[in-house]
């Protein structure tokens, strides 16, 4: 794998060493002008955007993915490669950022904070939602920004951010809690059900009691993952055929359903009939939320009740893309449906805030 080398600091020997992982997305982009598309292009020419990356003291070593893609190409069999990546280079890095679409981030991000067991060393993603070489491009920031949370400190050493995070916009969010809810302005992600980890102003502000603890337990790096999975969004009007094409698709091993409010869903016999008759079959099911910002309690309404009672997973305030990533990860893992049930309703990596009664 081509790596390309820079101190910062030099000739000063750098006070930190970081890994940038690039692979791909708006960042990294130029407009193939033949055909007025944007498409990812070489990182190498990227740095010469940022002379500022001289001020950090910090040796940077940059690796591309073999496949610079849009990250909404973006599959496991590529969360895979970047776990490999992360791993083999782990023991020599103080950080780690991940130049990242913002498509997918937050499922790479999600995906990855449960792949990495016991981090203990901060993993950036950022992005930008312009091309570094667009004049008010937001990529010089978040590259820097990250950079930054990704070696810094605390006065006696310890890391501060032993966590897979994004960094966009000025925002330091955990990973397995961002969402990307906007598209055009420059504040892509939020974080609706936890505080932000860090602020950067003037200063980076750290929220130090909302930052996870350094694990004490060794690193590992898990890779597998079962993709045998399905999403499911309730709205009024989804006809019976619909779902039960879905629950009979013949290796389906687990399905998140997107329900209304705090758990809600149809209580018509036609739609529990056939969720019970998909749990009896094995299948799992995890009910999440359509609302951003709350959780699922079910058995709060009587249109949870029964769900609940047929042993569908509360997902409490999961996002749909911790609950989707979060569900390969523990079909990967070979549970028996027991152990699955209850990891999933627990959390792994402070993806989830446990919700009372459920
Ligand atoms: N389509 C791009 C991607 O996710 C958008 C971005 O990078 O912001 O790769």
């Amino acid at each position: 794998m081509q790596a390309i080398k820079i101190n910062t600091a030099a000739p000063a020997p750098p006070q930190s060493a970081i890994l940038l992982l690039y692979t791909g997305g708006t960042l990294g982009m130029q407009l193939d002008e033949r055909q007025g598309v944007l498409r990812p292009f070489d990182f190498a020419q990227i740095l010469r955007n940022i002379p500022e990356l001289s001020q950090l003291s910090c040796e940077i070593t940059v690796v591309s993915m073999p496949q610079l893609i849009d990250s909404s190409n973006m599959q496991p069999a590529i969360w895979q490669e970047m776990v490999q990546i992360i791993a083999h280079f782990y023991p020599d890095y103080d950080g780690f950022v991940i130049l990242h679409g913002t498509d997918t981030m937050a499922y790479s991000a999600s995906a990855l904070s449960f792949m990495l067991e016991n981090l203990q060393k901060p993993l950036i993603f950022t992005g930008a939602q312009l091309p570094i070489g667009a004049i008010r491009t937001d990529a010089r920031q978040n590259i820097l920004s990250s950079l930054e949370i990704a070696q810094a400190r605390h006065p006696r050493g310890q890391v501060l951010v032993p966590e897979v995070c994004i960094f966009f916009n000025d925002v330091l969010i955990r990973g397995n809690r961002a969402q990307k809810e906007e598209s055009v302005l420059f504040d892509a992600f939020k974080s609706e059900n936890y505080p932000y980890l860090a602020k950067a102003g003037v200063h980076i502000q750290y929220t130090h009691e909302a930052i996870a603890p350094c694990p004490t337990a060794p690193f590992a790096a898990h890779l597998a993952l079962d993709n045998r999975v399905a999403l499911l969004k309730l709205f009024p009007g989804l006809r019976p055929e619909v779902l039960q094409a879905l629950l009979q698709i013949p290796d389906l091993q687990g399905l998140v359903i997107e329900t209304y409010g705090s758990g809600n869903a149809p209580t018509a016999d036609w739609f529990l009939d056939s969720v019970r008759q998909a749990l009896a079959r094995g299948l799992v099911i995890l009910n999440i939320s359509q609302c951003l910002g709350g959780q699922v309690a079910q058995g709060r309404y009587e249109t949870s009740v029964a769900l609940r009672e047929m042993g569908v997973v509360g997902g409490s305030d999961l996002t749909t893309e911790a609950a989707i990533t979060k569900l390969m990860f523990l079909l990967g893992q070979k549970l028996p449906p027991e152990a699955l049930r209850a990891a999933l309703a627990a959390p792994l990596r402070g993806e989830m805030t446990i919700s009372p009664g459920e």
